[in-house]
């Protein structure tokens, strides 16, 4: 019988990667530590660099997204992530997968102005030039022009009663396609604070792209049947109906949500990050939206169908680029946006999101029944093997001993190896 993905040695893993998706021996070479980021490439990176930082790269299964098998990569070093969205999306498969997409690949940039005598008097006069303002942002970037992107769309408000008064803020809202986006729309609003200021006068302050990207939203949606959802002594009517009762906790509650959202960024950032995404600007995105009512919420939804089936909706901002950054210069990114066939930013975002629902299932389902302490703390076990030094032949015995023992400290892992060591002797 073949091995499952997850009983697979690391070096069957790859092969089996290899085989299912057509990865060239050097894009899977990209994860093994000598093929991935080198010290060269990350000393252009970022300043003062000393060396590299490892996280474990791991493969989410089962996601069926769009109808179209995707093999998921996640960086994080939290354990069981990867192992519980595989697993709801595995349930998520049973009821035909996830459904994705996204709403557009707008950005918005700011452009803040100041020292107006008339605040909505210039308000008005930029509206009346939008047009001549446009042309002026697609001609500054002809190449995205050519890659179907472009300024879509010039805004105004006017903030009034600030701690400086009152002044004029202008919305610039570019389709920037495949690229994340902020050193793109920067550069534009660079090229605008000029032409603005020559329109109305006054001076431009700050020209800077908004996180709170709200018009670049990725969505996702399943539905799970209660056969499904059904675990041990629960029910699957007690499963759902328990997931239902704790989603309105976390719509009710800041101090929840804000817990329920983690968990969601859980699975969000593990992929942005392995796609060397900004997932700083994807967390300030998804936070930000989290509290556009006033009331900072969840940021999925969960619903009872007519049949009884559960079903998830989750949508946040998804800044993100398949081309840009660092996207393309790190070797493992490169291989991991290969190894999702991704062909746009649009589909990562889908893909992203589903994983975001998933996490969030796992969750929920755990929290409304057993706790997440059980599962959790059997895999934290290992960790706490590994810091307590067992070696590799005694880490499985080690971890499975502390947590049968429910006594998992690295206090009595050091005990258990200390006696076994001496008897070794
Ligand atoms: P970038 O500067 O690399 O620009 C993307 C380039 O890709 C553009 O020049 C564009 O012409 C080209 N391109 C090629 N094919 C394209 C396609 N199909 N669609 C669109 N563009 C295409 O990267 P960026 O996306 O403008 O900026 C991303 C970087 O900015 C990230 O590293 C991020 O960390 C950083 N950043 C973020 C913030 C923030 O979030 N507030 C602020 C500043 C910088």
């Amino acid at each position: 019988m073949t091995k499952k993905f997850y009983q697979q040695s690391i070096p069957e893993r790859l092969e089996t990667l290899a085989q299912k998706t057509g990865l060239s021996a050097e894009e899977v070479a990209a994860y093994q530590a000598e093929g991935g980021l080198s010290l060269e490439m990350a000393d252009h990176m970022i300043e003062n660099v000393v060396g590299l930082y490892s996280l474990p790269l791991g493969i989410a299964q089962n996601f069926v997204i769009n109808g179209r098998e995707v093999l998921i990569p996640m960086v994080i070093e939290e354990p069981s992530v990867v192992a519980s969205v595989s697993f709801m999306a595995k349930l998520a498969r049973n009821g035909g997968g996830f459904e994705a997409g996204m709403s557009s690949q707008e950005m918005i940039g700011q452009l803040q102005v100041l020292d107006l005598e008339d605040p909505r008097k210039a308000a008005e006069t930029v509206l009346t030039h939008k047009t001549e303002l446009l042309q002026a942002a697609s001609d500054f970037h002809p190449s995205l022009i050519k890659y179907g992107g472009g300024p879509r769309d010039l805004q105004v408000h006017v903030l009034e009663e600030t701690p400086i008064g009152s002044f004029l803020v202008i919305h610039l809202c570019v389709d920037v396609r495949d690229a994340m986006g902020a050193n793109l729309i920067n550069s534009m609003l660079e090229f605008l604070a000029a032409p603005v200021e020559e329109l109305v006068g006054g001076r431009v302050h700050l020209r800077i792209l908004s996180n709170l990207a709200d018009r670049r939203l990725a969505w996702a949606r399943a539905r799970f049947t209660c056969q499904d959802l059904a675990f041990g002594e629960y029910s699957g009517e007690q499963v759902r109906d328990g997931i239902l009762e704790a989603w309105a906790f976390a719509e009710a509650d800041p101090y929840r949500a804000a817990t329920h959202n983690k968990g969601i960024m859980n699975g969000i950032d593990a992929v942005v990050l392995a796609t060397a995404n900004d997932w700083r600007a994807v967390e300030a995105g998804a936070h930000a939206y989290a509290a556009r009512s006033g009331l900072y919420r969840s940021l999925s939804t969960w619903s009872k169908e007519s049949n009884g089936d559960l079903l998830g909706f989750i949508e946040l901002p998804m800044a993100l680029g398949i081309v840009g950054g660092a996207t393309q210069t790190h070797p493992s990114a490169k291989t991991n946006l290969k190894l999702m066939g991704v062909k746009s930013s649009a589909e990562l975002g889908g893909i992203i999101a589903s994983v975001g629902l998933a996490q969030n299932l796992a969750a929920l389902r755990a929290l409304a029944t057993e706790g997440i302490q059980r599962g959790h703390m059997n895999l934290h076990a290992r960790q706490i093997a590994l810091s307590a030094g067992a070696k590799p032949e005694q880490l499985d015995a080690l971890a499975a001993q502390l947590a049968a023992e429910k006594n998992i400290n690295v206090a009595r892992a050091l005990e258990i190896l200390g006696q076994w060591n001496g008897s070794i002797k």
